[in-house]
């Protein structure tokens, strides 16, 4: 463990803060908001407020959606000179549905090296307690706020066997779970992950038509701050026919056998081992 690191020149660090809980700030969160010359901060008054809370005073500069690209040119003649920068947003991970995304990568084009203070993420955190598969997941920041753009959005996902994740705001709460009751149906598994980390956290998984009805019932739950985590479509598994295996062979007389297998699998459902095991008994018989 590397704890006492010192900040390098001409460096930005893109530092995450807390998501609603301020005991979730790290020590390395705070050092380095002290320690950087300049902070950039996608709105200098709320992140001030944070700061005079932690007992610091960095001096800061705005960085927000409006600005971004005027501010890339200062930021970088900065870090060439040798500064040491740090980026924050309101809450949370810098760049995850929040400015930065220019700036680092013209940091990247122009070989400035870019190093992150990791921290809470709505994402991950809603993720991290949904009681859904998480070992793969697509995150799509926040849903349309117009109901034909999100329901296109939505039947993109439909058919996705991976976990997809939304941001969404308490004034359209109750319409997106009406869209997605109906365009992925009543019976998909979904986690609604409220005010996280705050007084009011509220975790609920359940199917979409049951979650519409006790949101629908109780007005506490159009309040605050929301993920909305989405079961993936259950994987349809094809049966290991003669079509299937001729399939298999026929791949795998192209790629090498576990590419093979793991094609067949993908496209299939089937089982990786077993569709491995019969492929090294037919070479073998
Ligand atoms: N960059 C941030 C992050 O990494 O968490 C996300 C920024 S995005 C502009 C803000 C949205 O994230 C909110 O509208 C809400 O959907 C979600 N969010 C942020 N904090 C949350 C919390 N404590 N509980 C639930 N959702 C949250």
């Amino acid at each position: 463990m590397n704890k006492n690191a010192a900040l390098k020149k001409g460096v930005l660090y893109v530092i995450a803060t807390p998501i609603g809980n301020l005991a979730d700030l790290s020590a390395r969160m705070r050092d380095t908001m002290q320690q950087v010359d300049v902070l950039y901060a996608e709105d200098t008054r709320h992140t001030g407020k944070l700061c005079r809370e932690l007992g610091i005073s960095p001096l800061m500069r705005s960085l927000h959606d409006h600005n971004e690209t005027d501010r890339v040119q200062e930021v970088l003649d900065r870090l060439r000179a040798g500064e040491t920068l740090g980026l924050v947003s309101d809450a949370g991970t810098p760049l995850i549905s929040d400015p930065g995304y220019r700036l680092v990568a013209a940091c990247h084009r122009e070989s400035i090296q870019v190093s992150p203070i990791p921290g809470p993420s709505a994402v991950i955190t809603a993720l991290s307690v949904c009681g859904l598969p998480t070992d793969r997941f697509g995150f799509y920041g926040f849903l349309p706020a117009r109901s034909v753009a999100r329901r296109e959005l939505l039947a993109t996902v439909a058919n996705a066997t991976a976990t997809s994740v939304f941001f969404e705001s308490k004034h359209r709460l109750l319409d997106s779970l009406s869209d997605i009751s109906e365009v992925l149906g009543v019976d998909r598994r979904i986690c609604i992950a409220r005010e996280l980390s705050k007084t009011f956290e509220t975790i609920v998984q359940d199917t979409a038509g049951v979650l519409l009805e006790r949101v629908r019932e109780n007005a506490n739950w159009q309040k605050g701050e929301f993920v909305l985590v989405v079961g993936g479509a259950p994987a349809v598994v094809a049966e290991f026919s003669g079509q299937v295996q001729s399939l298999l062979l026929a791949i795998a007389r192209e790629v090498a056998p576990k590419k093979a297998v793991a094609i067949v699998a993908e496209h299939s459902g089937l089982d990786k081992k077993m569709l491995y095991d019969w492929l090294v008994e037919q070479k073998n018989a």
